[in-house]
């Protein structure tokens, strides 16, 4: 499952609703496969075991391990009988994704003293080129602007009557009183001002040209430590070439210009949270960056069983992403971000398992009477549905329109009994996006031991959202969220194995029932907007995450939302707002932090190329 950011505008991660836990009955459907019991749980454990072990490497985009287990894939899935589905006669779907920032060049950076003196830093002793820098080239004077923070909520504003539009910034890491227990700066949002990534955002929303950034006193109490190239390799960054500075240099600037060493200046708005920022008297700096961003070769793993018959001509879906955070960095959950290898066997080698155990159940019965099955474990599902967006965006492999429905499996590696106690728990989504759904499951559910969580929207953090969002109803079927999930933990010795063949067994029923009789009338779930407290304020869209093109582009509008009220459409790509420019999500974000609530502001959209403008009021 996707893991986003949390303070983007999505509203996501989504929170558990407050649900109706319902107890079912059954009916069989389908006749059960021929293996024994034991067998079916060998297998399964056999295959998890696999995809989750180090040989796959967390199954990162980029890394041969996720190759191993897609040939792994492949190779069931043409065991089951499974015809290929993917271009010219393969089992492969390929595309590509942009994968992290590399480190072309070490870089330079040179300071000229107001004294004219030159001082040529040495790469990866005095600065580091950082993993979120942009490639450039810039000359400029230098301007101190304390951490970088803009907090309006208390009156907190480091860019406040210093301009640093084409200017070097020098900025310093997390916030004032950042390891202040009793008086944390802003309370909680303390960690979204420190965030790099809304650091560097906010600095190019303020027209930086470049951007240095320097460790805060807690930090420099560890020696002054840089952070990895890695660290921020997976960042978005903004554009603007960004390194990080030793403290010695930059404290040999500030007593030089304003008289006061980084230390004093630390102190100072530790104490009465007032900005000192200040431009840097007769110090200018030229900093060159190097950075490239490969782009990676990925691939979609797509089986079919042919159905027959009237219907044989329809298609249902059935998808698991295979993928998985290889060794962890930008959507890693572990405190310390090290490398290591996100294991990623509930999410999603669960869903991958059932996944290839329907293959099998149903490649074995060679054209089944009614609908074609494809059988698809996507890829890059982790990096924002890169897998399911490039099938049904860019390469239905089977035309959407005759697509009738889309049954997702991720994260199904973890049953444990409800909390009613009278089954185990088991979520399933999108039983709002086609008139038949919940009957179905309450029906085919019935007696199998489950106590199903039922929600019906169609969209939310998986690779159901892409099916959905083309009209086609989907099903989303998963355990639940645990505390291993993006964390390294996340390890096949704590799956449950005979749960994700109970969860096959019903897939599988529902599955035997979608290729059949009418086609499951799509519906249009509403999904109100609901304002957050205390946070960025909303304007209730969904940025789509594939745009290449500076701005924001609008994935999705919240039903009610300011922004639907206001008349964005989704494709509108946003690049100003209130007189600001928007140039990516992070920019996004910081533009937002600054925008008030309940305050109409001009929302600039290019929409088919043309600019249009429009008042939208964020709550
Ligand atoms: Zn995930």
């Amino acid at each position: 499952m996707l893991s986003l950011f949390e303070d983007t505008t999505m509203g996501l991660p989504r929170q558990m609703h407050k649900l109706v836990l319902v107890g079912l009955g059954i009916g069989l459907f389908i006749a059960r496969a021929l293996a024994g019991n034991d067998t079916v749980e060998d297998r399964l454990r056999q295959h998890i075991t696999f995809l989750a072990s180090d040989v796959c490497e967390g199954r990162g985009p980029g890394t041969k391990g996720i190759d191993k287990a897609a040939n792994y894939i492949a190779e069931e899935f043409r065991k089951a009988g499974l015809k290929p589905g993917g271009p010219m006669g393969s089992y492969f779907q390929p595309f590509t994704v942009t994968g992290v920032a590399e480190l072309a060049k070490p870089g330079s950076l040179v300071l000229h003293g107001s004294l004219g003196q030159t001082i040529e830093l040495r790469p990866g002793i005095d600065f580091r080129v950082m993993g979120l820098s942009g490639s450039g080239n810039v000359s400029a004077s230098l301007v101190f602007a304390g951490y970088g923070v803009t907090a309006p909520g208390i009156k907190y504003d480091d860019y406040q009557g210093v301009d640093i539009a084409g200017k070097i910034v020098i900025l310093l890491r997390r916030t004032p009183r950042w390891s202040n227990r009793f008086l944390a700066f802003d309370g909680v949002r303390k960690e979204e001002h420190a965030s790099l990534e809304r650091k560097v955002a906010l600095a190019r929303v303020n027209k930086a040209a470049a951007i240095l950034i320097v460790n805060d006193r807690s930090e420099a109490s560890k020696g002054d430590p840089f952070m990895t190239f890695e660290y921020t390799s997976a960042a978005i960054g903004a554009g603007a070439p960004t390194a990080q500075i030793r403290r010695t240099a930059v404290d040999a600037i500030l007593r030089s210009s304003l008289g006061m060493s980084l230390a004093d200046i630390e102190q100072a708005i530790d104490r009465d949270l007032k900005p000192r920022s200040s431009p840097l008297f007769g110090w200018k700096a030229h900093l060159t960056t190097d950075v490239v961003r490969k782009t990676i070769a990925v691939k979609n793993i797509v089986g079919v069983a042919e159905g027959s018959g009237a219907l044989a001509d329809e298609t249902i879906v059935i998808g698991a992403h295979y993928d998985h955070l290889g060794y962890g960095q930008r959507f890693s959950l572990a405190k310390e971000k090290k490398k290591a290898i996100h294991h990623g066997a509930d999410d999603n080698g669960s869903g991958t398992t059932v996944l290839m155990e329907l293959a099998r159940r149903y490649g074995a019965m060679p054209s089944h009477n009614g609908r074609r099955l494809v059988f698809i474990a996507f890829s890059a599902e982790e990096m924002g549905l890169l897998g399911s967006k490039h099938y049904c965006n860019k390469e239905p492999l089977f035309p959407l329109a005759r697509t009738v429905a889309m049954v997702n499996l991720d994260m199904v590696g973890r049953l444990t009994k409800s909390a009613k106690g009278t089954g185990d728990k088991l979520i399933v989504e999108g039983l709002g996006t086609a008139k038949e759904f919940e009957k179905l499951l309450d029906r085919l559910s019935s007696g199998a031991g489950f106590d199903l969580i039922k929600k019906k929207g169609g969209t939310g953090p998986s690779d159901h959202d892409s099916f959905y969002r083309q009209k086609i109803p989907v099903l989303f079927f998963w355990t639940g969220m645990h505390k291993d999930y993006h964390r390294p933990t996340d390890t096949a010795d704590k799956i449950n194995v005979r749960g994700m063949k109970k969860i096959a067994t019903l897939a599988e029923r529902v599955i035997g029932e979608l290729a059949r009789g009418q086609r499951p009338a799509y519906v249009k779930v509403a999904e109100s907007f609901v304002p957050r407290a205390g946070n960025i304020p909303r304007l209730g869209i969904m940025p789509n995450y594939e745009s290449e093109n500076e701005g924001v582009l609008v994935g999705g509008v919240s039903d009610g939302g300011p922004a639907a009220k206001a008349g964005l459409k989704v494709g509108d790509l946003i690049v100003e707002i209130a007189g600001r420019p928007v140039t990516n999500i992070n920019t996004y974000m910081a533009v937002l932090g600054q925008t008030p609530r309940n305050q109409p502001a001009d929302v600039v959209v290019l929409r088919h190329g043309k600019r249009v403008n429009l008042k939208v009021t964020p709550q």
